[in-house]
C-alpha cells in the first residue's frame, strides 16, 4: 500500500469536480482529482445546455475554444395531449449575442474542461474507482482506491446523484425514490440542414423543448429535446417512484414519446447514436444534506444540488465546486481543516443565488405530487381544449363555446376547482414571498 499526499483530493471529474480543482490550482494549491471513467466525461450523461454566465466565472469566455455545439435562442414548452398538444415558445436574436446556454455533449465538454484544469496544474487520475474515505481521530484523511490509500489534507466528494462517499462521510443517508428522477436519452443523427429546416433555426443558433403531459403517462416528469449541430438529443426524466409504481420501462416511454404527432416529424430518418441513462436529484431544498465535515466537503449531484424547475444542474454543480474550494483556501491557509472553518462553505452556499433559487422552489415538487392529475393532465388537456375550440370554425356561435368550456369544466371538477384554485394560488405564493 504505497502513501500519497496533496493539499485536496478531488473524487470525480464532473463539472463540480472540476470547477473545485481549478480554483484551487490557480491558488497554487497541490490538487489530484480522481475519476473513475477512461476520461472526464467518459461516462457522464445529461440533456444538453450549460448556462453562460455561471460557467464563465470557471472558464471566461469559454466558447471561443470550448467543443460547443450550438447557442440556444428558443425555448419552447409543449403541453400534449394523446395526438395533439398546445406549444408555447419564446425566441430571441439578442441570444445570438449575448449568449445564455449552449448546448454541449459530454464527453468533449468534460474533456475540455479537463484539459483546463490539467493546464493550470491539476493532476487528473483516470480509470481508478475511489472505493472508500481515510478516517483518524474523526476526521476525514484521504482516500482509498482498489490498489491504494491517497493521504491529503481535504477531501472534496464531487462522486454524483449516487455519492457512496457522502454516505461514508455520514453527510448523506440512502436516497429516497420520490427524490430522484431516472433520465434516459438518445443522440439521433440528422443533417445539420434538416435540423435547422425543422426546428426554424439558422447558422449555429439551437433550440430548446420542454415537453408536459400524455407522454409522461401521469407519473411526475418531463421530456426534452436539444439540438446539437448534427445531432438532436431527445429524452424524458420521470420521478423514479412513479416509475416504479408504474412497472413501465423508462425507454418504452421514450418510444412513445417519439410517436407523438407533435415529436415524431422532427427526427424522423434520423439514426440512433447512442442511448443511455442516468439518475437526477429531484428533492430540491429540503432534501440537501449537510455539506462539510471535518476534513471534507461535498459538491454538487453527490449534495443533491440541483434546481429541478429549470433543470440547472451543471451551473450548480460548477458554482458549488468553485464555492468549496475557496473555504478549501482558507482552511489550508489556516491549516484548520475542522468543521468550525468548513463551515464557511456552506454559509457561502446558503448566500449563494443557488439555495435562494431551491429555497423559492421548496415546496414545487410537493405540490406536484399531490396535485399531479391536475398538473400535468387535467389543465394541460383543458387549455388545448380552449385553443382547439378558438380555432375551429363550424358555425357554433363563439359566446356558446365560451359557456359550453366553463360549464364543461365546472361540471368536471365541480367543487375541486375551489380546491385547484386554492393549491395554485399557495404554490404562488410560497415561490413570490419569502
Ligand atoms: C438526463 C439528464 C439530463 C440533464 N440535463 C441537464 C441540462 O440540460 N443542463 C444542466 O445544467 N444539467 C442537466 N442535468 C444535470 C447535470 O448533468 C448534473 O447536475 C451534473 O452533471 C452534476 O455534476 P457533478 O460533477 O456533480 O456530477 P457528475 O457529472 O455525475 O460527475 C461525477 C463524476 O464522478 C465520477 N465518479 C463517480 N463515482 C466515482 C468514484 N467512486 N471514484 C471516482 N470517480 C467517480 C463519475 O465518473 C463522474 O465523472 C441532466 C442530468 C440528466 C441525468
Amino acid at each position: 500500500m504505497k502513501k500519497e499526499y496533496a493539499d485536496v483530493v478531488v473524487v470525480g471529474a464532473g463539472p463540480a469536480g472540476i470547477a473545485a480543482a481549478i480554483t484551487l490550482a490557480r491558488a497554487n494549491k497541490e490538487v489530484v482529482v480522481i475519476e473513475r471513467g477512461s476520461f472526464p466525461g467518459s461516462k457522464n450523461v445529461f440533456g444538453g445546455a450549460i448556462y453562460c454566465q455561471p460557467t464563465e466565472e470557471i472558464f471566461p469566455e469559454f466558447w471561443k475554444t470550448a467543443p460547443v455545439e450550438r447557442f440556444n435562442i428558443e425555448h419552447k414548452f409543449a403541453f400534449l395531449g394523446e395526438d395533439y398538444g398546445t406549444v408555447l415558445g419564446y425566441k430571441n436574436q439578442e441570444h445570438s449575442k449575448k449568449f445564455n446556454s449552449f448546448t454541449v455533449m459530454r464527453p468533449k465538454w468534460d474533456r475540455w474542461c479537463a484539459e483546463q484544469a490539467e493546464n493550470t496544474g491539476v493532476h487528473i487520475v483516470n480509470e481508478t474507482m475511489v472505493t472508500d474515505l481515510l478516517e483518524e481521530d474523526g476526521n476525514i484523511v484521504g482516500i482509498k482506491t482498489e490498489l491504494e490509500c491517497f493521504y491529503a489534507r481535504l477531501v472534496i466528494i464531487a462522486d454524483g446523484v449516487n455519492s457512496i462517499l457522502a454516505r461514508k462521510a455520514g453527510l448523506r443517508n440512502d436516497f429516497r425514490p420520490k427524490d430522484i428522477a431516472l433520465g434516459v436519452k438518445e443522440v439521433i443523427k440528422l443533417p445539420k440542414e434538416t435540423i435547422e429546416d425543422r426546428f426554424n433555426l439558422e447558422g449555429n443558433s439551437g433550440s430548446i423543448h420542454t415537453i408536459l403531459g400524455n407522454p409522461m403517462n401521469n407519473m411526475v416528469g418531463l421530456g426534452f429535446i436539444y439540438t446539437n449541430l448534427d445531432s438532436v438529443v431527445i429524452g424524458i426524466g420521470v420521478s423514479l417512484e412513479d416509475l416504479s409504481n408504474s412497472g413501465k420501462k423508462p425507454y418504452d416511454l421514450l418510444n412513445e414519446m417519439k410517436k407523438h404527432p407533435a415529436i415524431r416529424p422532427l427526427i424522423k430518418g434520423g439514426e440512433l447514436l447512442e442511448y443511455s441513462a442516468h439518475l437526477i436529484p429531484e428533492g430540491g431544498y429540503k432534501c440537501i444534506p449537510k455539506l462539510y465535515g471535518n476534513g471534507v466537503m461535498v459538491v454538487g449531484d453527490a449534495a443533491m444540488l440541483v434546481n429541478n424547475v429549470h433543470w440547472e444542474g451543471t451551473n450548480l454543480a460548477m458554482q458549488s465546486g468553485k464555492l468549496a474550494a475557496q473555504s478549501a483556501i482558507i482552511a489550508l491557509d489556516k491549516n484548520d481543516f475542522s468543521e468550525n472553518t468548513l463551515s464557511l462553505y456552506q454559509k457561502k452556499i446558503d448566500e449563494s443565488f443557488m439555495m435562494k433559487d431551491l429555497k423559492t422552489y421548496k415546496n414545487v415538487m410537493d405540490f406536484i405530487k399531490n396535485n399531479k392529475k391536475i398538473v400535468t393532465d387535467f389543465y394541460p388537456a383543458k387549455a388545448s381544449e380552449f385553443l382547439n375550440q378558438f380555432i375551429t370554425i363550424d358555425g357554433i356561435p363563439k359566446r356558446k363555446k365560451y359557456f359550453s368550456f366553463i360549464s364543461n369544466l365546472l361540471k368536471e371538477r365541480k367543487l375541486y376547482i375551489f380546491k385547484d384554485i386554492w393549491a395554485f394560488t399557495n404554490i404562488g405564493r410560497s415561490i413570490l414571498l419569502k
